[in-house]
């Protein structure tokens, strides 16, 4: 291939990029009006479109149908979806290459992995230049919402790696200097100064973060008395669970609205805040959603393991796939308007929760995050690692004046929760790991817990 061919080719990819964006975007913006009906009608149109491709392209798919002596059309309502099986992390990983459609050549596949939840990578395909491309449509969709706009200015506190931060440039531009990217590798006492003054100069109206960088930034900030950022509109929030005391903290001291979303790089499902609420609108174009409950049947409680059929991805169709996040679904209205199904809580991956002696799941949220803690302000990091049942060590950064009460006060409201179902250790910390994508986990979960009922 010349090299003119090869730019004609990166070109056509630009712009196939940019019509699946465009298109996908526009889409968005008509059928947020639509009625539940007209919703619904649409979602089993295009699941029937995706079953019909997955048996003819699928060979993993074709096995399934057959087996159970199904046809694409015997799968006609939401009821009925339930009849194929629930597509689990081990199926992708051993079915690998039967997942794949057989009609898109090797050129229209990215490959994408994912850490998981227990670090434990999984692999699987995009549509290359689509994928991408429609995502960011629908996050674009999701950021209208608070008003963002390609043009203004954003700081970015996520996992992005500083090219010079070795060298002591904590921080780089781009998107046409739009974007001021902070290492969150580097966020100590020290630097945080500058990181404050560098993004006060800046003068961004948004912040993009992590929901735990922008938390260390938030609290450096009211410990050190600092005044909020001027023009600040959003601080859009998303890729780890955001705790209440995160929002709360973050909105009191930045003096604006924390956004967030839920999603994973798997794709099957998107859900986002509105202009009015804080529940989670859940996008019918993207995905089918149920919750099952342990046993792994659909469940009409509002509680229940979310499983959803992408109806975005061809490349390697996700039907009835399994996350490892527990949703509690909302049955108001929301005044804004939209017909979406709505999330009250993501309650917290599978992984983030705690084992007792009498083997009793408990969640994060339960023990520690719906409670108030005094010592919370005299924390500078904490992180809880369970390695056996009925036992976690808490690991905590300490702020200058901390002291044995905290801990009391900690241990204390733990076994409210837990009575003496749970020992607690405590270990005391310079510094505490992130993961290689340069999220925080509040915790490492060393038991498997994605198969216990
Ligand atoms: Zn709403």
């Amino acid at each position: 291939m010349g090299l003119n061919d090869s730019i004609t080719v990166k070109a056509l990819g630009i712009l196939n990029a940019y019509g699946s964006f465009r298109s996908t975007y526009n889409f968005l913006k008509d059928s947020q009006h639509w009625t539940a009906d007209e919703l619904e009608k649409y979602q089993l149109e295009r699941l029937n479109d995706l079953l019909e491709h997955s048996y003819e392209n699928v060979p993993y798919y074709r096995q399934v149908f057959e087996k159970r002596d199904l046809k694409p059309s015997d799968i006609y309502d939401f009821d009925s979806l339930s009849l194929l099986p629930l597509l689990t992390k081990d199926i992708i990983k051993n079915h690998f290459k039967d997942l794949k459609a057989t009609n898109f050549p090797e050129n229209k596949l990215e490959h994408v992995t994912t850490g998981g939840s227990t670090g434990d990578p999984m692999g699987f395909y995009y549509e290359k230049g689509v994928s991408r491309a429609q995502e960011w449509a629908f996050i674009k969709t999701l950021w209208d919402r608070v008003g963002y706009r390609f043009r203004d200015k954003c700081a970015i506190l996520r996992g992005n790696v500083v090219k010079d931060a070795e060298n002591g440039r904590l921080w780089e531009k781009t998107f046409f200097n739009r974007w001021l990217i902070l290492s969150t590798y580097h966020m100590t006492d020290e630097n945080l100064e500058r990181y404050v003054e560098k993004i006060r100069k800046f003068d961004p109206k948004f912040i993009q973060a992590y929901p735990s960088n922008i938390t260390i930034l938030a609290k450096y900030m009211e410990k050190n008395g600092l005044d909020p950022f001027k023009n600040l509109k959003a601080v859009l929030c998303g890729s780890e669970n955001i705790y209440p005391w995160q929002k709360e903290l973050v909105e009191r001291v930045l003096n604006c609205r924390v956004y967030s979303w839920y999603g994973h790089s798997e794709r099957t499902i998107l859900a986002g805040e509105c202009e009015l609420s804080s529940n989670y609108h859940i996008f019918p174009e993207y995905g089918i959603f149920e919750l099952i409950d342990d046993k792994g049947n659909v469940t009409s409680d509002d509680k229940g393991i979310i499983v959803s059929t992408s109806l975005t991805n061809y490349a390697m169709p996700f039907i009835r796939y399994k996350t490892d996040d527990i949703g509690i679904i909302s049955t108001e209205k929301c005044a804004c308007g939209r017909n979406y199904p709505l999330f009250k809580t993501i309650e917290g991956r599978l992984q983030e929760y705690i084992l007792t002696k009498n083997r009793n799941l408990v969640s994060l949220t339960a023990l520690i995050f719906s409670q108030h803690f005094e010592s919370f302000s005299l924390i500078k990091e904490m992180q809880i690692v369970q390695k056996e049942p009925g036992k976690i060590v808490i690991k905590i950064i300490p702020e200058t004046g901390y002291s044995p009460e905290n801990e009391e006060e900690i241990l204390y409201k733990l076994t409210n929760v837990v009575a003496d179902d749970l020992e607690v250790s405590f270990e005391y910390v310079d510094q505490i790991a992130r993961t290689k994508s340069g999220k925080h986990k509040f915790l490492i979960q060393e038991l498997e817990l994605n198969n216990i009922g």
